[in-house]
């Protein structure tokens, strides 16, 4: 309890509230599995959407991010656009539900969609960058047509927000996940989300963590596309990018603490290696510090309580 109210200071110090937390939420369309390198997550079945908001409304927490595990997925991904898909109708539920007391972000790319993983359409395995922005452009025009407040396009494809923002014109946000590091930091969503499993190299789209002025640069491109909000993702190691942006742009900067910098935490925690309890508050303190002005955290439900 004493140690609650020492972690309770921390974040009140770095001046982190509960609204710049953005929960992160898996809807499966067939049966969820666990996910086993996520300990203590799960994704929800569509029935099961209501309930789990109903929690993180409890928590003071109002917004969050949807994530899609579609029921079957083809060469292209064609479930994605479905207007009766799984993210579709989860968007639908939460706002029959819950209106606009929940801010409803959702994730817009292919790659939970497709067999390969890729975040984009594939002509002799390489990613076509234009074939793809079209496509992107109609799953966030579905998402909003649904009732999405905020659309975060995440395929890095050149050219995305501009197609989006064409598609939605100003009836949703754009959170663009503009400085997308290639990582092995995502395997643990991967493995719960995708057809395809082990190592997938996104090199040929996502940032390089060599390329620190490349991040910058895509910042900048997606905000003269017309992005609302851009982000940058992993958090952890990145925080400088977070406090550049912030002073360079005019625009909130999101972070997102993936679920590699989770499973860490979680595992060394397990272990006793580490304090788990700490390590939450420590991390999510030091991502507000650097100016984050939204942080979506595996660990926000954790962290919102102690708020
Ligand atoms: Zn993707």
């Amino acid at each position: 309890m004493a140690l609650q109210h020492v972690h309770s200071e921390i974040l009140a110090m770095a001046g982190l509230r509960r609204e710049h937390l953005i929960c992160p939420v898996f809807v499966s369309e067939k049966a969820p599995e666990g996910m086993s390198a996520m300990p203590g997550m799960a994704a929800v079945p569509l029935g099961g959407v209501a309930s789990q908001l109903q929690q993180i409304a409890d928590a003071g927490i109002k917004s969050v991010i949807i994530f899609g595990i579609p029921g079957s997925r083809d060469v292209h991904g064609s479930a994605a656009v479905d207007g009766n898909g799984v993210v579709q109708q989860a968007v639908r539920e939460i706002k029959s539900v819950f209106g606009r007391s929940i801010n409803v972000i959702t994730d817009v790319c292919v790659c939970q969609y497709n067999l390969s993983g890729h975040c984009g359409l594939l002509q002799a395995g390489k990613v076509e960058n234009d074939p793809t922005v079209r496509m992107l452009a109609q799953i966030a025009k579905s998402h909003v047509d649904a009732g999405a407040d905020v659309v975060a396009p995440s395929a890095m494809m050149d050219g995305q927000v501009k197609a989006i923002r064409e598609a939605v014109g100003s009836r949703a946000r754009i959170l663009s996940y503009s400085a997308k590091h290639a990582s092995s930091l995502y395997a643990p969503f991967r493995s719960a989300a995708f057809a395809k499993k082990g190592k997938i190299d996104k090199a040929s789209y996502q940032v390089s963590y060599a390329s620190p002025r490349q991040a910058m640069r895509e910042m900048a491109l997606d905000i003269a596309e017309g992005a609302d909000m851009v982000m940058v993702k992993p958090g952890m190691a990145y925080l400088d990018l977070v406090k550049r942006a912030k002073e360079q742009f005019g625009v909130p900067v999101a972070v997102q603490n993936v679920s590699g910098e989770y499973a860490m935490i979680k595992a060394a925690g397990m272990r006793g290696w580490i304090d788990e309890e700490e390590w939450k508050a420590l991390l999510l303190a030091s991502m507000r510090r650097a100016g984050a002005d939204r942080i979506i955290s595996y660990f926000a439900l954790d962290v919102a309580r102690l708020l």
